[in-house]
């Protein structure tokens, strides 16, 4: 049976969080009866023409079952060119795969639209875009798996001539990746834009990456890239520690899968307080503020 291929992408380096999820989606999908998984990374900054034309002869020399990537920046950049060309299946914004009963079938859930199911009828090859969150990760470590190492080779269309040392900072970071996250909502709206400002600050100073929630980008306080939940980022870090935030089921929908949750709120009844793995009803700012304090 042919393989299944993982696509991960890693940065000087180093796995981005979410190949240990297309792992962890091959695995499935070889324990339901495809084929051995391998895994090939491949820089997250290839240029997309270069990586194209790496992962292409790849996937012409080992015409595996199916290829998972992650659904970014990356990957979009050059596999919907590659499936056209190779004539492959090819689905973005999956959020399930499944082999059953010798079929390849998908879910693609788009926020706002319904989902939808899928099936590659008559594709022996099927490149799939996953979503971050939506799968269980498996550790790259303690698998045993062939691995490649895909060196894509720019060819004359671009020169890349060195990086500018610009480290990234937790504050920059993608929701999506961040291992730490200090998460702000309505409770803190009542000093406006300064009560956002404090905790931005206070997560620089914890390197930890800021959230918030629907309520605060609708009323104007932060940018939509900053909202967790399902209309935002699905985010799943090691720590979420969400201030003065109730819980709506489209925040917690998108927060679910973090390791340890930590919450404070004033209203004992918050919904936030179903899935905290710590609690604290507490009002908000005194917590900020006891923070700030102890952080001289
Ligand atoms: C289609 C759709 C998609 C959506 N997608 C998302 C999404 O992706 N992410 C998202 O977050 N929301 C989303 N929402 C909005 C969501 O339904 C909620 O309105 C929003 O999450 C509420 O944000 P909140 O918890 O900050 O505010 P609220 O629900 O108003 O809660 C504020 C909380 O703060 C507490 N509080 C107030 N003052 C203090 C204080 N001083 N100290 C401590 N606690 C205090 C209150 O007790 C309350 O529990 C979506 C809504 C719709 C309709």
């Amino acid at each position: 049976v042919s393989d299944v291929l993982v696509l991960a992408e890693h940065r000087r380096g180093e796995l981005r969080p979410v190949g240990r999820e297309l792992l962890g989606a091959a695995h499935a999908l070889s324990e339901q009866g495809l084929g051995p998984v391998v895994l090939a990374t491949i820089d997250a900054e290839a240029e997309a023409n270069a990586a194209q034309a790496a992962v292409g002869a790849l996937l012409a020399e080992r015409l595996p079952a199916v290829v998972l990537a992650a659904h970014g920046r990356g990957a979009l950049g050059f596999a919907p060119a590659l499936a056209a060309r190779g004539g492959y299946g090819f689905a973005r914004d999956v959020t399930a795969v499944n082999w059953e009963r010798g079929e390849l079938r998908a879910e693609r859930g788009v926020y706002g639209e319904p989902v939808r199911e899928l099936g590659f009828p008559g594709k022996d090859t099927v490149l799939l875009l996953l979503r971050a969150g939506a799968f269980d990760p498996v550790d790259p470590r303690g698998a045993e798996l062939e691995q490649i190492e895909l060196r894509p080779t720019p060819d004359a269309r671009v020169r890349h001539d060195g990086y500018l040392d610009r480290p990234v900072e937790a504050r920059d970071q993608a929701l999506g990746e961040a291992d730490f996250v200090l998460a702000a909502g309505r409770g803190l709206a009542d000093e406006g834009a300064q009560g956002i400002a404090r905790m931005q600050r206070l997560a620089d100073r914890l390197e930890a990456t800021l959230a918030v929630s629907g309520a605060l980008v609708e009323g104007g306080l932060a940018p939509g890239v900053r909202k967790a939940g399902i209309s935002g980022r699905r985010v799943a870090p090691s720590v979420y520690v969400a201030l003065g935030i109730s819980g709506a089921p489209q925040h917690l929908a998108g927060i679910a899968r973090s390791h340890t949750i930590v919450a404070v709120n004033r209203d004992p009844d918050a919904r936030i307080f179903e899935i905290a793995h710590y609690g604290a009803v507490a009002d908000a700012f005194e917590v900020l503020g006891e923070l700030e304090r102890r952080l001289g």
